[in-house]
């Protein structure tokens, strides 16, 4: 069912986009427009408001990230683009994405407005101007009582997965928010399912929307998925062998419960398959570290509940599993969603026994194909398998509130402390930490660096989190 053939899609130069824009998409190595971009950036640049149904991984944050930067005044330094999202960890992924969509553009400053984050320095840098802020819609109309925020200004309105604001009781506050916004505006908004809610928001807050829509199926083209049938008792065995047989570089597993997750952590781990486990029991700070310790290569493996991986944000998952599958078929399709992303391969594995048929089923008819259903008997196993991750993580002491930029990371350790660059992986700066993957070979070697080297003059204290 994908009308678009990815081959036929333009590329970026196709677009009424600043010349810088088009070098600087390149440079990120996006070549040709996904289907929601190739759909939705030409109405966005052309100042339409646009209702677009497509999920996470299908390209939809540069399709207004794009639109919203070629809207904006650089010289004006009020709030001209508010992009409202349903979690801090999306919020913080789009903060990220639209910051690299900008980096061609000089001058432009966007903060991400979240709850869970103290308010008083949130204040201070609404105070030194913005242009394009990125939050939770609790925390944005936080500041908007307390007049720290201003959207008299606001020429574009972003609300991305909508259907989960609306599933997570943020309506009264997008209303709210919405009230302050001028009329004359743009609004986007981007949901991956269309329930009559949706329909309703849209018709409160947009003006003559244009529906866009990118095929359910479409991450079907790309992601191969299967069904395992299994005894009750097979579980434990048939995810092993799903292992041993696709010898996956890392993977997420997802399960229903954080019992179960513990359970098969601990199953991987005794198996030489080097696993952690990611659920809501784990304050906020131990869950974002996980998952940028997944993202970056040091762990192979995240066991995760569904409310855990919300944020999870990766280029490449070569693999996804359902220890277990869930009762409601669209939550099997975000998970699945998180590997296969933008045009990449990935493949599926669920395992369901026969009390769980219905659920197959209820996929089955939500997604409108058959689903493909094999038996543990057929995996071909390599019972010597293991998996490790091939990074670690080292926390470093100090980030952007001590002016901390990847560049002074990278410079220490490849200068002083005599690294490749190509053993030095992911680096993550927060406001006060920075993440750094380090081939597990030379972390020693960096650690031993840090304990009397200096990062822009100053010594850090380093240590290894993975
Ligand atoms: P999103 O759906 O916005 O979360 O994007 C999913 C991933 O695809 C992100 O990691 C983007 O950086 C990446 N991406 C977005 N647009 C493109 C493109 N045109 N070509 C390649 N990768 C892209």
């Amino acid at each position: 069912m994908n009308d678009t053939n990815p081959d036929e899609r333009g590329g970026f130069e196709t677009l009424a986009l600043m010349s810088a824009q088009i070098e600087n998409v390149k440079s990120l190595g996006y070549e040709r427009m996904t289907e929601i971009q190739a759909k939705a950036l030409p109405l966005v640049l052309d100042g339409k408001d646009v209702l677009g149904r497509a999920k996470t991984g299908s390209g939809k944050t540069a399709a207004f990230g794009l639109g919203l930067l070629e809207a904006i005044k650089p010289k004006n330094f009020k709030v001209q683009a508010l992009v409202l999202c349903p979690t801090r960890e999306l919020a913080e992924q789009v903060g990220k994405e639209i910051r690299r969509l900008a980096q061609g553009i000089p001058n432009v400053k966007l903060i991400t407005l979240c709850g869970g984050k103290p308010i008083g320095p949130q204040k201070q840098s609404l105070q030194h101007g913005a242009h394009i802020v990125v939050g939770t819609p609790g925390r944005v109309l936080d500041h908007l009582r307390k007049r720290t925020l201003d959207l008299r200004s606001l020429a574009v309105l972003v609300l991305d997965e909508a259907d989960r604001m609306l599933d997570m009781g943020f309506s009264e506050d997008m209303e709210a928010i919405v009230e302050q916004a001028p009329r004359q505006r743009q609004t986007l908004m981007f949901s991956a399912t269309f329930p009559s809610s949706i329909a309703r928001i849209s018709r409160a807050m947009q003006t003559d929307p244009v529906s866009v829509t990118v095929d359910a199926e479409h991450a079907a083209g790309v992601i191969d998925q299967l069904f395992y049938e299994i005894k009750k008792n097979e579980r434990e065995g048939t995810l092993l062998g799903l292992m041993e047989h696709y010898q996956p570089s890392s993977a997420v597993v997802f399960c229903q419960t954080k019992v179960q997750c513990a359970e098969v952590t601990d199953l991987l781990n005794n198996r030489r398959v080097e696993a952690v486990a990611l659920h809501g029991d784990l304050d906020q700070r131990r869950r974002d570290l996980q998952l940028a310790l997944f993202a970056n290569g040091s762990t192979a493996v995240l066991v995760a509940t569904d409310v855990a991986a919300r944020g999870l944000d990766i280029k490449s998952l070569p693999m996804v599993i359902n220890y277990e599958l869930p009762r409601d078929p669209e939550v099997y399709v975000h998970r699945i969603g998180r590997t296969g992303r933008a045009g990449e391969q990935g493949i599926a594995l669920s395992l369901f026994t026969e009390a769980e048929q219905q659920r197959v089923k209820a996929i089955e008819e939500y997604s409108g194909t058959p689903c493909l259903i094999d038996v543990p008997a057929s995996l071909d196993r390599q019972p010597d398998f293991q998996l490790k991750a091939a990074m670690g993580t080292v926390q470093i002491e100090g980030g952007r509130k001590s002016k901390i930029r990847p560049g002074d990371l990278l410079g220490a350790l490849t200068g002083d402390a005599g690294l490749q660059g190509s053993q030095i992986g992911k680096i993550d700066i927060q406001d006060h930490y920075a993440y750094v993957a380090i081939e597990r070979g030379v972390i020693r070697a960096a650690l031993d660096y840090f304990a009397d080297g200096k990062v822009k003059g100053r010594s850090v204290r380093a240590r290894r989190v993975s």
